[in-house]
């Protein structure tokens, strides 16, 4: 090796320490920067784990499309802290202002952080479902507030509401700085999936659907009071029809259609026939669990299983129930 080619490697060397030096390190969790997908998109993908101390409440996929003469954001994360990494991270990809912001739906990891943006860009548009910002201005906002502050043993203190001003229509598209957004919400007449606010944005330049939690990666969710599981499968089955080309799940790793899509749909179809099956067997629901979580074994992994499958299947048994009557 001559004086020079060690020069240049030992050069090489420090600037690839200082780069990953220089990525968000969240310790025992991991470091967290934007990854370029593909063309304009980029995205960080958050931990896997629920909001606690050791991620900051941070954990889920904030997405990036860099235009000509700014950034359009998809959900700024869980807290004014996090709201700030992720600005900051995004000033690591490009130097341009963030233009608008798309919140996927109400739950706190996705918008938190939309204080931060709005701080640091004060024209920022904000957009949401008209059913996101009525929630996010109530008391669901604010109880989303508390619940991350108790999360993340106080960490998040200080986040405030800050929800969107704009309406993103079902079906809409909205043009910013030449870039087309369209907005699908939830297709089943009951208007919920995930929940009764989601959207899910394509954006139609670069081909790529942010499905917000309508879609998860090797991890399970929660599926609360204003969900629908069968919606949800409604809302998957119009995500593989659109044929994109990248599909950005709330939370675990972007890919397309077949990598992020169909595994979580399988998952549910596979839940609403053998719970079906069960319900017009006659058996409770804790029997059904007894009886099919051998034909969930290839799930086992995914990151919360254990605590949210028997719940998954209370949850299927009272949709089925409601359906036959
Ligand atoms: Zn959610
Ligand atoms: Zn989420």
């Amino acid at each position: 090796m001559t004086r020079l080619t060690f020069f240049i490697m030992s050069i090489l060397l420090v600037l690839k320490i200082n780069a990953a030096a220089l990525a968000w390190d969240l310790g025992s969790v991991g470091t967290f920067a934007f990854e370029k997908v593909a063309g304009p998109l980029y995205v960080m993908h958050g931990p896997r784990g629920e909001p606690s101390k050791a991620n900051h409440g941070f954990m889920n996929n904030p997405g990036i499309i860099v235009s000509k003469n700014g950034i359009i954001l998809v959900d700024p994360g869980s807290t004014y802290g996090v709201g700030k990494k992720v600005v900051e991270e995004i000033a690591k990809v490009s130097k341009l202002p963030i233009l608008a912001v798309f919140n996927t739906h109400i739950h706190g990891d996705h918008w938190l952080g939309n204080q931060a943006v709005k701080e640091a860009f004060p024209d920022v548009k904000l957009y949401g479902h008209a059913a996101m910002i009525e929630q996010a201005n109530g008391e669901n906002g604010a109880s989303w507030v508390s619940l991350m502050e108790k999360l993340t043993d106080g960490l998040s203190k200080g986040t405030k509401i800050v929800a969107p001003t704009l309406e993103a229509k079902k079906n809409a598209v909205i043009e910013i700085d030449g870039q087309h957004f369209k907005i699908h919400h939830n297709p089943a007449e009951s208007g919920k999936a995930h929940t009764n606010t989601d959207i899910m944005v394509e954006h139609v330049e670069s081909k790529t659907l942010f499905m917000g939690d309508n879609c998860f990666v090797a991890r399970m969710g929660r599926f609360d009071g204003s969900s629908e599981m069968h919606g949800n499968i409604e809302a998957l089955t119009l995500a593989e029809s659109l044929g994109l080309d990248h599909y950005v799940p709330g939370h675990g790793k972007s890919g397309t259609a077949k990598q992020v899509v169909a595994p979580f749909k399988a998952y549910l179809e596979l839940m609403q026939k053998e719970v079906s099956k069960g319900f017009a067997a006659e058996k409770q629901d804790y029997e059904i669990r007894k009886a099919i979580i051998e034909k969930f074994a290839s799930y086992k992994h995914w990151e919360g299983f254990q605590s949210n499958f028997g719940k998954h299947i209370s949850k299927m048994y009272v949709e089925v129930e409601e359906r036959e009557f």
